[in-house]
């Protein structure tokens, strides 16, 4: 009989999932592999800042990165997920698509809920549509005024950097509750304080967004920061698609996996990349990214492929290796880290992290359709 894997969501790991599953299952069972995605077009998310800063980006067709025959692509919404049927719903064609095996991969969006106005005034680089409308919006109020970006995380700082550059007219200020770029070593951290004087972002470091209003911010304690445009890049959230089918999650949405990224509560259904609790062997929580999100999917795959196999599948090892961090076009930072993700001594700076960085956003994308190399953003 026919095992029918669906994937849900063709983000980077997505795609690996299904690439990966599909070459793996290949000689073992007729296995079938559907992925589901609500665009066509793979959405190069470690790039949205570059697009919000008016760069076109390549097109990426799903139907090219998809390397083996056997995957059924479909352009569909899913709306809802039956875990007691198995099946998902496709919003769009309005009918149900039953699965053997669900891999969940529906990735993230900006986090909009956790501070009042921020849903109706900030702006957002996280997906595709809002990092082009704030392209649109920059390029419309001719680039001029303040523009105050919420979040010290490495997606603040790209996007603080990339529109600094892109809207010389503009005043960028990055507002973050702790410092910019805490797990980066000092001597990086000295080099993004110098980038960030060349570029002439103002940085307000200790600050703690209460409200985001037409106007600007206001912080714990009151004060006032003006800005015309607010920018939000302090946080992912996930969809509710996981929660609302009672799989047990944890307080973010996240599916909450074991080592082999199977769902505790539905053992048909895998989670993978920002959509899934992720977790260290020690417990730790790894962060939302490309990083994390790959080597689960080519974990998941290849835990799909053990059982349908009849072995018991190996558990996730994970270690972290560098943050790659875009500082506009032509400079960057590397931080190479340990294994927990602290920071080594050693750091790239300048043009060549920049090469470094483009070259390993280009090599996942290559990875993608080569599912078994490691990715290493
Ligand atoms: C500006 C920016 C810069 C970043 N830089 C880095 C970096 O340098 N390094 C790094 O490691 N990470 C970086 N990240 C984070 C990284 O992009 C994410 O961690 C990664 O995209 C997660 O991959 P994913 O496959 O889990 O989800 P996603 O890439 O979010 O993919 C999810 C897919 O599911 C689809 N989808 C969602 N809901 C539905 C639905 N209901 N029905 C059908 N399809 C749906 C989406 O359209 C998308 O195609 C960056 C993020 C941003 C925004």
């Amino acid at each position: 009989m026919t095992h029918h894997i669906v994937v849900i969501g063709a983000g980077y790991s997505g795609v690996i999932a299904a690439n990966l599953t599909a070459r793996l299952t290949a000689r073992l069972t007729d296995a079938r592999v559907t992925l589901v995605n609500e665009s066509d077009r793979f959405a190069e998310r470690v790039r949205l800042h570059q697009l919000a800063a008016g760069q076109v980006l390549r097109d990426l067709p799903l139907a090219d990165l998809l390397v083996e025959p056997r995957i059924e692509l479909v352009v569909d919404r899913v709306t809802a997920v039956d875990a007691v049927a198995g099946t998902v719903r496709l919003g769009r064609a309005g009918r149900d698509l039953g699965y053997d095996t669900l891999v969940y991969a529906l990735g993230s969006r900006a986090d909009l809920e956790s501070v009042p106005g921020a849903a109706e005034h900030a702006w957002t680089v996280a997906v595709p549509a809002d990092a082009a409308r704030l392209r649109d919006h920059l390029t419309a109020s001719a680039s001029g005024g303040v523009l105050a970006v919420v979040g010290g995380g490495l997606t603040g700082i790209e996007a603080a950097a990339e529109l600094a550059e892109a809207y010389p007219g503009l005043k960028v200020r990055l507002v973050t509750e702790g410092v910019p770029g805490p797990g980066l070593s000092e001597r990086a951290r000295r080099h993004l304080r110098a980038t960030f004087a060349r570029l002439g972002v103002e940085v307000r470091e200790g600050a703690r967004v209460a409200e985001v209003r037409a106007d600007g911010l206001v912080l714990d304690g009151g004060e006032h920061v003006g800005a015309g445009t607010v920018v939000w890049a302090a946080g992912f959230a996930v969809p509710g698609l996981a929660r609302e089918a009672g799989l047990a999650v944890d307080d973010h949405g996240r599916v909450i996996v074991d080592r082999t990224l199977r769902s505790v509560s539905h053992l048909d259904i895998l989670a993978v990349g920002d959509a899934a609790a992720l977790r260290t062997e020690d417990g730790k929580d790894l962060r939302m990214a490309c990083a994390t999100g790959i080597p689960s999917a080519q974990q998941a795959a290849r835990a799909i492929a053990a059982r349908l196999a009849g072995r018991e599948p190996r558990p996730l090892r994970f270690r972290y290796f560098n943050q790659c961090v875009s500082l506009g076009r032509d400079d960057g930072i590397v931080q190479f880290v340990r294994s927990d993700d602290t920071p080594r001594r050693a750091a790239l700076t300048g043009r060549a992290a920049a090469r470094y960085k483009e070259a390993i956003v280009r090599g996942t994308v290559y990875g993608m359709r080569h599912p078994s190399i490691p990715g290493y953003l």
